[in-house]
Parts: C-alpha cells; sequence; structure tokens
C-alpha cells in the first residue's frame, strides 16, 4: 500500500492545526510519497458562511506549509471556479498518475456520512479510497444513510478506510468565531496564518 498520493479538500477558512495533525498523520500511517491540500472554490455546502476570499485561503495554506517540503499546496479548485465537484479533481489527479498508483482523498469523521450527497457520490468513491479521519464529535459516524445512494461493498471500504488519527477539538467555525469576539486564536493556527489573517482583518 505504500507510495500513494492523499489529496486533502477543504474550504481551509482558515487552515488550523487539526487540518496539520491528521495530515501529517494519515502520511505515515499510508506511507504516501505525496500529501496535497486544495482549498475549494466555492464550496456547495458552505455557502453563506463567513467565507474568505479563495486568494486569502490559498495563502494561509501557503503559509502553513512553507516549511515542510512533504506538504503541496494545489490551486486547481480555485483556478476552476464554480462549484467544487471533489469527482473532477478527482478525475484530473487520477489522469497524471502512473497506472496502480495508489489515490486517496482525505475527510473528517464528520463529513463521511454526508458523502452520499457528494456529485457522482458512486463514482467517487470508486475513483479513490476515502480516508477519514476521527473527529472529536463524531467518534461513530452513522453510516446506515449512505445506503442505498453508495452499495453494501462501498459502504464497507468507507468503514474500513477510518483511521485512528490523534482527536483534535479545532474547527475552522471555533476560529473564525474567537476572531469576531477578539480572542486570541494562537496555538490553534500556525503563527504565520495568525498574522495574516490580523494583517488582512479577516473573520472581524
Ligand atoms: P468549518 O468549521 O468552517 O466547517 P472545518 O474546521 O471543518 O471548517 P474544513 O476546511 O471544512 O474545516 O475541513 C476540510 C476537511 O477536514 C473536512 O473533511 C473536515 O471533516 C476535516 N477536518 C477539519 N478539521 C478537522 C479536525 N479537527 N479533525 C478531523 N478532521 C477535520
Amino acid at each position: 500500500m505504500a507510495g500513494g498520493v492523499a489529496l486533502f479538500g477543504g474550504s481551509f477558512n482558515p487552515i488550523h492545526h487539526g487540518h496539520l495533525i491528521i495530515a501529517r498523520a494519515v502520511a505515515e500511517r499510508l506511507d504516501l510519497v505525496r500529501l496535497v491540500l486544495i482549498p475549494s472554490a466555492n464550496p456547495p455546502h458552505k455557502v453563506g458562511q463567513d467565507l474568505a476570499d479563495a486568494a486569502d485561503r490559498l495563502a494561509m495554506v501557503r503559509l502553513a506549509i512553507a516549511d515542510e517540503p512533504f506538504f503541496e499546496v494545489s490551486d486547481t479548485e480555485i483556478r476552476r471556479r464554480g462549484t467544487s465537484y471533489t469527482i473532477l479533481t478527482l478525475e484530473e489527479y487520477r489522469s497524471r498518475l502512473a497506472p496502480g498508483e495508489d489515490l486517496y482523498w482525505i475527510i473528517g469523521g464528520d463529513t463521511i456520512s454526508e458523502l452520499h450527497t457528494w456529485y457522482r457520490a458512486r463514482e467517487l468513491v470508486d475513483l479513490c479510497r476515502i480516508v477519514t479521519a476521527v473527529r472529536p464529535g463524531f467518534e461513530t459516524p452513522d453510516l446506515s444513510v449512505l445506503q442505498p445512494t453508495l452499495s453494501a461493498a462501498q459502504v464497507e471500504r468507507l468503514r474500513r478506510g477510518i483511521l485512528e488519527t490523534p482527536r483534535v477539538d479545532i474547527s475552522a467555525t471555533d476560529v473564525r468565531r474567537r476572531v469576531a469576539e477578539g480572542l486570541s486564536i494562537r496555538f490553534l493556527v500556525p503563527e504565520a496564518v495568525r498574522e495574516y489573517i490580523e494583517r488582512k482583518e479577516l473573520y472581524r
């Protein structure tokens, strides 16, 4: 199973240490050769939230991983514009990989029970291996809701893809709320990201 590439998509509004800690843990567990963070342009489930500009979210991911050569960032979803359909990103990467090279998509434990609502969910689940990082508050996700959109075999594969990663109770919602309330976000996000949020007056 060694040598694969994992894509980690998200709104990263903003990126925080929860994202980075689970990314590292998954990379080690799967013995990956590459891990690519992919900020979404226009997340279908996040309309109406306090969503920073894509350029700012991308810049913050770049700052967060600046000293970590193993992590990459891709602006493919931002360049594509429109709704960020994961399947399109997966198809793009799949077409560039060598045959037999493993392709993973990383999600958190809160997201797994929503997978059946994703565009072309059945194909998506077959195109890659979905890896789910456990998230505090979502330890035992209800996978029964995924059927009948997904087959029993697909749901079973998703269940086997749940990894015991460190539980980090940080969310971007909480980071934004703290900024809006004038509370410190030090230690929740990388220092360079904290400085960027302050300088650009995001989430006030
Ligand atoms: P928000 O609070 O704005 O909904 P978020 O903190 O969930 O944001 P996203 O950018 O939406 O962050 O997350 C991208 C992916 O990372 C999602 O699949 C989400 O489940 C996962 N994720 C985010 N934070 C954590 C965490 N602390 N532990 C495990 N998974 C996480």
